[in-house]
């Protein structure tokens, strides 16, 4: 099947800016900053770009953040067509504002556009729109440690039918949340609940698409593991609930005694930047790195023979979230053993002062977006 769906050539990218009479005052603001959380406080502006089959992509808009009107037979309630990323905006020591290898997010979200049959925006639309909120809405960027200004761009079908076909109305938005540091008080390594019961994606699925309905079909497993004292589930390949996959969020990563760094290969995992970019930073550092299926058990009997001493989730949002144990309904559970000097925590730390500006950025994956 060939889907019409490329950008139109040659258009010209003329935002149109609508500022927001509304907009929080600087003393509002600041109070937000002070103590943003995680996604529960937003900016004053969102962006907004349409698409139609028979336009392909116009009317890019700045405007003021607000509802979005929808048709109540927008396919997208129906059939869940729909696309998102998350990258951060980062202060740095001299007040400039600057994201992370943004190319990557937009290359991605076209991945994922075309796995649900949805137009591809093209990446410097894409950058584009990063900068015209920035634009507006620098302001929000925080300044303390640790802190950004997480941005989320999303595309879904917004045309009215009830019919199963993939939509001739599309539309990307983006907006962007204020986010504190995910540690207050030292990292804390977690414990991570095992899925047996469920899959987070199937083989030819939409794992490795960044879309909505992979979430909805975490939810559930999220919730028996929070009724199981755990953070996060660990989900397990859906043919053979024998090969490790990936968190509901998150990506894998072990660490072996001689400092080798395993993940798992799968095609219905989602390929994270974060975890991309620590595999280049061990990689810089001499370390081996391996990419492939990797069995629950091969795990699970490294850390019995002593062979695996570190476990961790990454992805945009915690950055690196080290793994305390493993529990699960049966008696397959692992511990971790305690470790001083967690490789982790310190490929974290140069990973952090890349992005904060403090360490030398050699891959030239820091991006300007306030100039
Ligand atoms: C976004 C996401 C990740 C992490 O990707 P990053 O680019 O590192 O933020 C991992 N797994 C899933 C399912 C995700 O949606």
């Amino acid at each position: 099947m060939t889907l019409n769906l490329l950008p139109m050539a040659n258009q010209d990218l003329q935002f149109q800016v609508t500022r927001n009479e509304n907009a929080k005052s600087p003393e509002e603001r600041e109070a937000i900053l002070a103590n943003p959380g995680f996604g529960q406080h937003f900016t004053d502006h969102m962006v907004d770009i349409c698409w139609s089959e028979k336009g392909g992509w116009h009317r890019p808009r700045v405007q003021p953040y607000g509802p979005i009107q929808l048709d109540p037979a927008a396919a997208v309630l129906h059939y869940a067509q729909e696309i998102f990323e998350g990258l951060k905006a980062y202060r740095h020591a001299d007040g400039s504002i600057w994201t992370f290898r943004p190319e990557a997010n937009a290359a991605r979200m076209q991945r994922s556009a075309k796995r649900l049959a949805m137009p591809e925006l093209p990446t410097e639309y894409f950058l584009d729109s990063l900068k015209q909120l920035i634009a507006v809405d620098g302001d929000w960027v925080p300044t303390q440690d640790e802190t950004s200004l997480y941005l989320r761009p999303f595309a879904f079908a917004k045309e009215a039918f009830l019919g199963v076909r993939p939509a001739k109305k599309v539309n990307y938005y983006l907006i962007a949340s204020p986010a504190g540091a995910y540690f207050t008080g030292g990292v804390t390594p977690v414990s991570i609940w095992l899925s047996t019961s469920y899959a987070r994606a199937a083989h030819g699925g939409t794992g490795a698409a960044k879309t909505g309905g992979n979430y909805a079909a975490s939810l559930l497993p999220q919730a028996e593991a929070y009724e199981n004292g755990c953070a996060q589930v660990l989900f397990l390949d859906s043919q053979e609930g024998r090969y490790l996959e990936e968190l509901g969020g998150m990506n894998l990563i072990l660490v072996r005694k001689d400092g080798t760094l395993l993940t798992p290969a799968s095609d219905s995992i989602l390929e994270g930047i974060t975890r991309d970019s620590i595999l280049q930073l061990a990689k810089d550092r001499g370390h081996a790195v391996e990419q492939r299926p990797i069995a629950y058990d091969e795990w699970r009997e490294g850390v019995a023979s002593g062979d695996i001493v570190e476990a961790f989730a990454c992805g945009t949002a915690a950055v690196v979230t080290p793994i305390a144990e493993i529990k699960t309904a049966d008696d397959r559970g692992i511990v971790m053993p305690e470790v001083e000097d967690r490789l982790a925590m310190s490929l974290r730390e140069e990973l952090t002062g890349i992005q904060y500006g403090r360490v030398e950025d050699r891959h030239g994956w820091l991006y300007r977006l306030d100039a």
